[in-house]
């Protein structure tokens, strides 16, 4: 697989359209992102409209879903009246399995065809209020489908703890990928030690797993090994770390400068820690810190780690909002 950087694998990510590739909002519209926009650089995009896959011109009067009386959820044209239901599920399963391999999604945020969560869901095709929110029927199937992937609209990605967690996940699923396409013992076990501090945030548990795997004490072949490995690492993967569990990685990591810092600096460094606890920095302001340490002190352990480096520089910024998105 070709390199992004000097050693991040290049994922491939499906993202809506209308999020700054092609004028295919209902209203002609293209929303422009620049988190979409930056990320473009490090990975390739497969581009979806829904709405125009099913058949739908540009511009269209607006689908809602309608859930009459509480019942099945439907892809309605108010204006029209027409239900769209069958056409978005049949798009859907055509689209999804004939889908590469992919490692996350970015979806229009509030749609009724494209959105994952929060879209809202009206008693009736009248103006009325929503009842509920849930997810679109297209984003629906994509979560459905690709469970152990990282799934994210483009609103909650302006939260910068779910923007980390996104391009961590994406980054690790394209890198695995790349590994498992020679399958050499030797490049899982380089992976896994490369990965230990990441899946100790992540899960414990999987990374025991995952360090039984590697150890291989019964020999098994690698091609077997390793679709169990990426079935556990995926499972770490698949729900976002605690950031106690972020903290307990950065003191670990702490530990390997004991003798060399001084007072001050270790007095600043919880610090820091404690503005990420507060959920005022990213992790990526105490990571910098421990990082620029491993360069000074040489700790090629440390500077090996994913957890340090899990994606480009650059794409979680202070421009980020940090807003509290409930994950
Ligand atoms: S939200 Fe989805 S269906 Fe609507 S214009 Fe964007 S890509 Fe198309």
């Amino acid at each position: 697989m070709e390199k992004c950087m000097k050693d991040f694998a290049r994922p491939t990510v499906v993202v809506s359209e209308c999020l700054g590739f092609a004028p295919v909002r209902y209203n002609s519209r293209v929303i422009p992102d620049a988190f979409v926009s930056s990320l473009g650089k490090y990975v390739d995009y497969v581009t979806v409209c829904p709405e125009v896959g099913i058949g739908l011109g540009v511009p269209r009067k607006p689908v809602r879903i309608v859930s009459w009386k509480g019942g099945d959820r439907r892809l309605i044209q108010p204006e029209t009246g027409l239900d769209f239901t069958q056409d978005m599920l049949d798009f859907s399963e055509r689209f999804l399995s004939s889908l590469g391999e992919v490692d996350g999604f970015i979806m229009k945020r509030g749609s009724p065809s494209s959105g994952i969560k929060e879209v809202k869901i009206y008693p009736s095709t009248e103006k009325v209020a929503a009842i509920a929110r849930g997810a679109g029927l297209f984003g629906g199937q994509v979560l459905l489908r690709f469970p152990e992937l990282a799934v994210e609209d483009e609103g909650r990605l302006t939260n910068f703890n779910i923007r980390e967690t996104f391009l961590t996940r994406v980054f690790a699923h394209a890198a695995l990928r790349r590994v498992l396409k020679t399958v050499r013992m030797k490049d899982l076990v380089d992976f896994h030690a490369s990965n230990k501090l990441l899946l100790m945030a992540y899960s414990q548990k999987e990374l025991r797993i995952l360090g039984r795997l590697v150890a291989n004490p019964e020999n098994r072949e690698p091609q077997k090994l390793a679709s169990d490995y990426e079935r556990h690492f995926n499972l770490a993967l698949a729900s976002t770390p605690r950031r106690t569990s972020n903290i307990n990685v950065l003191m670990h990591s702490l530990g390997y400068f004991k003798r060399e810092l001084g007072v001050k600096e270790k007095s600043h460094f919880l610090d820091m820690l404690d503005l990420y606890r507060k959920g005022t920095v990213p992790l990526v302001a105490p990571s910098m810190l421990l990082k620029s340490w491993a360069f000074k002190y040489e700790s090629d352990y440390l500077l090996s780690q994913s957890f340090f480096r899990p994606f480009p520089e650059g794409l979680v910024s202070e421009r980020d909002s940090g807003k509290k998105i409930e994950p």
